[in-house]
């Protein structure tokens, strides 16, 4: 791939003819559900660029919400997943394993299987899906089998997915509940410790265990912990805002359990694959507290550049349900697969890509640095940003009114304003723009995409 810094190419009006004659067609056609934030088609791609069906080339930095990690069309994931579909495009794993998959849990094992202090060596396995969704609802099946219990708890601000378990253990916006009930029974909501808004009482480092304090009452006078069957968490939250938690929450949140017989779930499905530069957003936290695991893991978007494919991975010790009472038809696609393996050349650094340093995991913590260290100097000039915030490729501005409350017409103005600039920005949160390029962006890249803000900041 050409890795040669280059500008956006706007060459029409935006939108241009072809785009909004596409953008009709798609509002008469296609679900009512679907959200339009600007006027963009895609029509091809090549690394962190994207050029739309008018010829207009665009800087993605929000990959197709933390999907694609290689960027567009990289050719090693191209060449793997030709290989594979010249091969076979589905047996089904359900009834048969495949060679390419088995590798691939193998493959993702190795990242997360620990040393055990009896000098023994932990044992994790894989359940494959299709969709983030898919594979919380496993986790949320699982926990409920191998305990016994049925009571779930997750956080405010949550995105799950939209399956009905899933949507039920969603905490961000009302709008994906609401006319769709009766949702799963025995779900209950405590809030993300978010260090920018911390609870009334705490402070931003005393915001996790105030957390905690919240979830030990719900034991006292709401559900009886002995009914708990999992805590389903985000080590760092994306569709609510991009929050990253103090660092005593995750290991405060395992004690917890711990003290229960809870099951932990990570929800890595945003976070997860490499894009905080730890392979799970969890690991991060390991160099101040020791190593935080999870019983389960959920995976998604970034593992395979956009090809379907997710995972649960969870301990031997409770990925113990009968033969046959968990599958899919598709989940663990072959061409997926092979998708995922060219990915994890490319995130553990078997194969490197020119201008990314050793590995696209590196590479996503170094290039991360310089664009975090650059956007907080911009509040600076831009006081309506509130709080820059964010590990790697994962970052978050929130922008805030001068009585500091969320201000999400401006941060729909800035997008926008983004976007007529030539770059592609995704909201998330009440008043948030995150930031989830692909991890091949180079620091000339980020630094084009961090000109493109300044200008669009400045135009507000
Ligand atoms: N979990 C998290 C943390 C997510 O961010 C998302 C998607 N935004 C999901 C689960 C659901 O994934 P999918 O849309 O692939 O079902």
């Amino acid at each position: 791939p050409t890795t040669r810094p280059r500008q956006p190419e706007l060459r029409t009006a935006l939108p241009g003819p072809k785009t909004a004659a596409i953008m009709g067609r798609d509002a008469q056609h296609l679900s009512t559900s679907y959200m339009r934030p600007y006027p963009f088609v895609p029509d091809h791609g090549e690394g962190v660029w994207l050029t739309d069906a008018d010829g207009n080339t665009m800087l993605d930095f929000f990959a197709g919400i933390a999907v694609s990690t290689t960027g567009h069309a990289h050719p090693h994931v191209v060449r793997a997943v030709q290989e594979q579909v010249g091969k076979f495009a589905h047996v089904c794993l359900t009834d048969y394993p495949q060679e390419i998959t088995t590798s691939l849990a193998e493959r993702l094992l190795r990242h997360i299987e620990r040393p055990r202090s009896d000098g023994g060596h932990e044992k994790w396995r894989v359940f494959f899906g299709n969709s983030g969704a898919e594979a919380v609802e496993a986790a949320v099946k699982l926990a409920r089998n191998h305990t016994g219990r049925s009571h779930i708890i997750s956080t405010m601000g949550s995105f799950h997915g939209r399956t009905y378990g899933a949507i039920t253990l969603t905490g961000s916006k009302t709008k994906y509940k609401r006319g769709f009930g009766p949702l799963l029974p025995a779900v209950s909501h405590v809030p993300y410790p978010n260090p920018f808004r911390p609870l009334p009482g705490s402070t931003p480092e005393t915001c996790g265990q105030a957390v905690l304090g919240q979830i030990e009452a719900l034991f006292v006078g709401v559900v009886p912990a002995d009914e708990v069957a999992a805590i389903i968490v985000e080590p760092m939250q994306g569709e609510g805002g991009y929050i990253v938690p103090p660092a005593d929450f995750l290991p405060g949140l395992r004690a917890l359990c711990d003290r229960h017989g809870i099951m932990l779930i990570f929800d890595e499905v945003q976070a997860g694959m490499g894009r905080t530069g730890k392979m799970f957003s969890f690991q991060n936290a390991a160099a101040e507290w020791g190593d935080v695991q999870p019983d389960m893991v959920t995976v998604a978007k970034g593992i395979a550049s956009g090809l379907p494919i997710s995972a649960l991975l969870a301990r031997e010790s409770v990925m113990t349900w009968p033969v046959g009472s968990h599958g899919s038809t598709f989940g663990g696609n072959p061409v997926s697969a092979a998708a995922a393996h060219a990915t994890l050349d490319l995130l553990e650094g078997v194969v490197t890509h020119p201008g990314c340093g050793a590995s696209l995991m590196e590479n996503a913590a170094d290039v991360g640095t310089y664009l975090l260290t650059e956007l907080r100097a911009m509040q600076a000039e831009f006081p309506f940003l509130g709080d820059v915030r964010g590990q790697g490729l994962f970052i978050g501005l929130e922008f805030v009114k001068p009585d500091g409350s969320p201000d999400g017409a401006l941060r729909d103005a800035a997008s926008l304003a983004m976007f007529g600039r030539g770059l592609l920005n995704l909201d998330c949160g009440e008043a948030v723009i995150r930031v989830s390029p692909p991890l091949i962006l180079t620091h000339e890249e980020a630094h084009t995409g961090l000109e493109i803000m300044r200008a669009a900041l400045r135009s507000l």
